[in-house]
């Protein structure tokens, strides 16, 4: 079953509470190697994002998307604003005109977020980024959807992977970023942002079982 504009708004303000809920914890983890707003930051932007809902309802899943990533990045400072803008708007432009979001859709959703988090950010899997939870939350998507899973089958395999991700990043050095700075001292440190954007994709996932898809 498809998601539709409703599930989108759903997963919006899921993501919210999310990242109200988990304000501290993301700002102490960077705290440890970075500059300790990435949890106010996140938590300011959706928030921002959440009082903007209602005005979304009646715009197309498309707009609410684009909406989304034009809050986050004029609303967020530091460099999670622009990433997660971006992600949002190109997951937007990727689905204009698509009144229903199918399993492949959100694939499409999946590959255009990460190509706009790469276009800004210049990054690559093993820098200790959000890509490294994204990426590979990303493929098992995709091979779920292939192999015949519903979206939030998918979505449970994509969430795993994206937390084996995040795990991964507190074995390797971050090479972009503040965090970059620290050179060896990152290491054994878990990623903010490979955390905050699993939270996204749980967030999903969440909508997903509400919706029963
Ligand atoms: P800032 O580093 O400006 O304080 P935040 O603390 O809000 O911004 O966000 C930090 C997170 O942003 C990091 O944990 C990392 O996941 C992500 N990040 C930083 N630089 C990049 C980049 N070039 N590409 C992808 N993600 C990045
Ligand atoms: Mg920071």
């Amino acid at each position: 079953m498809a998601a539709t504009k409703k599930d989108v708004l759903n997963f919006v303000q899921i993501f919210d509470q999310k990242m109200e809920e988990h304000r501290q914890e993301l700002t102490d983890m960077d705290q440890a190697i970075g500059d300790g707003d990435h949890g106010i930051n996140m938590n300011r932007g959706m928030k921002a994002v959440g009082e903007k809902l209602p005005t979304f309802q009646d715009k197309t899943i498309d707009a609410i998307l684009k909406g989304v990533g034009m809050t986050l990045v004029s609303t967020v400072g530091g460099a999670s604003g622009p990433l997660y803008g971006t992600a949002f708007m190109r997951a937007g432009m990727a689905m204009k005109g698509e009144e229903e979001l199918s399993a492949e859709d959100i694939g499409k959703m999946f590959d255009a977020a990460i190509e706009g988090i790469v276009s800004r950010g210049k990054a690559t899997t093993g820098e200790k980024t959000m890509l490294d939870a994204i990426v590979p939350a990303k493929d098992a998507y995709n091979e779920s959807i292939a192999s015949g899973k519903t979206i939030t089958e998918a979505l449970t395999v994509a969430e795993k992977a994206a937390w084996k991700g995040v795990d991964y990043t507190k074995t390797i050095k971050a090479t972009k970023g503040r965090a970059s700075y620290l050179g060896d001292r990152s290491i054994g440190f878990q990623d903010p942002g490979a955390t905050s954007i699993t939270y996204m994709i749980q967030s999903a996932k969440e909508a997903g079982e509400k919706a029963g898809k």
